[in-house]
């Protein structure tokens, strides 16, 4: 009996994967192995490799001068990837500061650039995003980071923002694949797998092939993009099991009918829960409607003392991973593309039970 889960990361992934993973588990299509124990330079894990990144250039139609590397260390390690790639010792680095995962990019930006935070949404409690032409990037940044969807605040851009001529570089750790982006825009997109692609244990740095000369000279090897680029991303052993199983999500993606179809589905699960939300007198969600996240729903009840009841009664209902993230409380709905919208449905209809037992 499998629940809903709405955990915020690792989360759900889709059914058939696993299913298809199982019955591949112990004999990769007739190797004799499982992926697991595959060398990372036998032609079939190469064959593996090469083909989810094919995958994921397809359907995020990933331009040629942009290189796709499937790396470590999470979306945390790109925090000084970012800097160690892009910025020399002391230069300027621009940051958007719309939450928790901005703060934690920024904190590990400021070990190795001189950053400069353009725009910071504490006057509106991290409620919100920037209004889209209101800040300035300096003309000598190294790069504009900013974090594309707050996981924990659930705070989303609706846009792109524009640097001009810096290179723009966004953590997409929680939405990449969720709808469609113009990845032409962008010098550095990167991504860990647990929310969207897969299991925990890759990331994933799509990157402006021109960029790729910037390096510190004293970056790690492990960080190394451009390294990495010319190693296929095995300059060391890759995660190849997550490797395996991001191929099988990307897979997946593309047999429901892409980013544009994921799109629609992500919008009408948003529309379904935050619409219940806006309804009830009882819920609430703090975040301004325009940048409301597709993916991560915080909520609040009028009592915090009915949290811990809300979350205990959702799991004996078969409606798991509820609990806000430790740092803020509260309740919070992570509804990435592998949550069917019978699922939200399911959500919507235990809230409507629980405030009517306790509003
Ligand atoms: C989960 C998450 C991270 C951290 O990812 P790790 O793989 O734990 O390093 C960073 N940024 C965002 C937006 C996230 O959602």
């Amino acid at each position: 009996m499998r629940v809903f889960n709405f955990s915020a990361g690792p989360a759900t992934m889709p059914l058939e994967v696993l299913e298809r993973a199982q019955s591949e588990l112990t004999d990769w299509r007739g190797s004799g192995m499982s992926v697991m124990e595959m060398s990372h330079r036998s032609p079939e894990f190469v064959s593996i490799a090469a083909e989810a990144e094919q995958r994921l250039r397809s359907l995020l139609s990933v331009p040629d001068d942009h290189a796709v590397l499937f790396l470590q260390g999470g979306a945390t390690g790109q925090f000084s990837g970012v800097p160690l790639n892009l910025a020399a010792p002391g230069q300027p680095a621009a940051y958007l500061n719309t939450g928790s995962w901005s703060k934690k990019a920024i904190s590990e930006g400021e070990k190795y650039a001189d950053v400069r935070v353009v725009a910071d949404e504490k006057a509106s409690n991290y409620a919100s995003v920037p209004d889209e032409g209101s800040f300035e990037v300096p003309g000598d940044a190294a790069y504009l980071h900013y974090t594309l969807n707050e996981t924990i605040g659930g705070v989303e851009f609706p846009y792109v923002p524009d640097a001009g001529d810096v290179p723009l570089v966004t953590d997409a750790s929680s939405t990449i694949l969720s709808r469609p982006l113009d990845v032409s825009r962008f010098g550095v997109i990167y991504a860990g797998a647990q929310k969207n692609l897969g299991p925990a244990g890759l990331v994933v740095v799509i990157v402006r092939r021109d960029l790729l000369d910037r390096a510190r000279a004293d970056v790690p090897s492990a960080l190394d993009w451009k390294a990495m680029d010319a190693a296929d991303s095995m300059l060391n052993t890759p995660p190849t099991l997550a490797w395996y199983l991001v191929g099988l999500v990307l897979e997946w993606v593309e047999q429901q009918g892409g980013v544009e179809e994921m799109g629609r589905r992500n919008k009408a699960k948003a529309d379904l829960l935050y619409g219940a939300i806006e309804r009830s007198d009882f819920y609430s969600n703090p975040v301004q409607e325009r940048a409301r996240s597709w993916m991560n729903v915080p909520f609040l009840v009028p009592d915090p003392a009915l949290e811990k009841p809300f979350v205990a009664a959702a799991a004996e209902a078969g409606l798991s991973g509820l609990s806000g993230h430790r740092s803020v409380g509260g309740m919070r709905a992570s509804i990435y593309n592998a949550m069917p919208i019978e699922g939200v449905q399911a959500l919507v209809d235990f809230m409507t039970d629980f405030e009517q037992q306790n509003g």
